[in-house]
């Protein structure tokens, strides 16, 4: 077991970087444009006031003891992260997948249109199959999400998962899909920005002695009901049923967070701002903001913080070229995190690529080692 120093910055090539790692510009700069994908609305003041406190959050996870290392992490369990996963390991380099298979759009699909694979398949067989492959091929797979993302000072990458270890590799791999869910609720979207939020680490701060809620049963709402705890005055998680590692939970039962679960938000109250929701029970809960955390933490989010540029307009896919490198050396990406179309097909073939490029960067890198 070894500590290592993250770099906070962690923009090898970043565009929007705009100072040297580990400067409270730099962190600010990713903050802002955090922001500005998810909730639109803010003033620099608030921006700037966030500056100290944001520093302290990220001071906070920038030692870790490394689990294991790997040569190339795949973060993802659709077909996008499992062919990479089946061509990295095929150039014996290890590589280590991270990801519910349950939860890739593919296991509940039905396919009847992909090449060489006659009649309809259903996507659990195809994704049970192709973790089979990976896993005769030599690649591990752990079955937990991804919380967290930084680049190290030794020109490798971290990721640490729900259950809080970290691992180490020099390539990284982001085949996470595309899932950022809303609750489809009416007032929704008006009040974005507005008391809601769909990112927790972009907002968290504005919420200092609030009372807020996190709606989600996955990892990514537990670990932002944690980290609100040390933030915000009240936090009450709303979930359906908790899907979190044991060591999630626990983490979860030291906080004060108050959890209600089997049930849901039935409605959003608010003109300007949010005021109340209404719980499925008919429960009225005041609050000044709603965290909305569906599923696993969001491929932005992962994505941003390591720098990884994303499409000028909408900020929804992330920039490869064609060999499916980001502009971050040593991060790929593949799937429908990628673009349209959200086909298999496609997916596969990226991650074919990814897999290969991934590879091949850290033979290079490994090389250059030994020189
Ligand atoms: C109902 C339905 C029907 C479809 N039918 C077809 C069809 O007929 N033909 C076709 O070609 N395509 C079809 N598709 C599309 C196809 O399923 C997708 O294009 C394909 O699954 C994309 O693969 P992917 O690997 O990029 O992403 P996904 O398959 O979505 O996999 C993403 C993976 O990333 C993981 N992940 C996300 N966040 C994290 C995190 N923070 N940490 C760790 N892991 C994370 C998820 O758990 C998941 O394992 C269908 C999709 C749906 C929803």
């Amino acid at each position: 077991m070894k500590t290592t120093l993250i770099v906070l910055s962690a923009a090898r090539g970043a565009r929007w970087s705009i100072s040297g790692h580990g400067s409270v510009k730099t962190i600010a700069s990713h903050g802002k444009f955090l922001t500005t994908i998810f909730s639109q609305v803010e003033t620099l003041n608030t921006v700037q006031e966030r500056k100290a406190s944001e520093t302290e959050a990220m001071q906070e996870k920038i030692t870790r003891d490394i689990t294991a290392d790997y040569d190339v992490i795949i973060i993802g369990t659709g077909p996008a992260g499992l062919q990479a996963a089946i061509h990295a390991a095929r150039r014996k380099v290890s590589v280590l997948v991270l990801g519910r298979p349950g939860d890739s759009s593919l296991f509940k699909a039905h396919i009847e249109n992909y090449c060489c694979v006659p009649g309809v398949k259903t996507g659990e067989e195809l994704i049970h199959t192709g973790i089979e492959q990976a896993r005769n091929l030599g690649a591990d797979f752990l079955e937990e999400d991804v919380v967290s993302t930084a680049a190290l000072a030794d020109h490798t990458y971290q990721v640490v998962t729900e259950s809080d270890n970290a691992y180490k590799a020099y390539a990284l791999i982001i085949a996470t899909g595309v899932s950022r869910k809303g609750l489809g609720l009416k007032g929704e979207k008006q009040l974005i920005g507005r008391g809601i939020s769909y990112c927790i680490d972009c907002d968290a701060n504005f919420f200092r002695d609030a009372a807020v809620a996190v709606a989600g049963d996955g990892s990514a709402a537990v670990h932002g009901a944690i980290t609100l705890n040390r933030i915000a005055r009240e936090v009450t998680l709303i979930a359906g049923e908790l899907k979190i590692s044991p060591s999630l939970e626990r983490q979860l039962q030291e906080t004060s967070v108050s959890v209600l679960t089997n049930t849901g938000i039935r409605e959003i109250k608010g003109t300007d701002r949010l005021e109340r929701i209404v719980l499925k029970d008919g429960t009225e809960l005041a609050l000044d903001g709603l965290f909305i955390e569906k599923g696993a933490k969001g491929a932005m989010e992962l994505a941003a913080f390591l720098g990884v540029q994303l499409d000028p307009e909408k900020f929804t896919y992330i920039i490869t070229d064609q060999e499916q490198a980001t502009n971050i050396q040593g991060v790929f990406a593949a799937g429908d995190i990628c673009g349209r179309p959200f086909q298999m097909a496609k997916a596969v073939g990226e991650g074919c690529i990814a897999g290969m490029s991934a590879s091949s960067y850290v033979l290079k890198q490994r090389a250059a080692e030994r020189k």
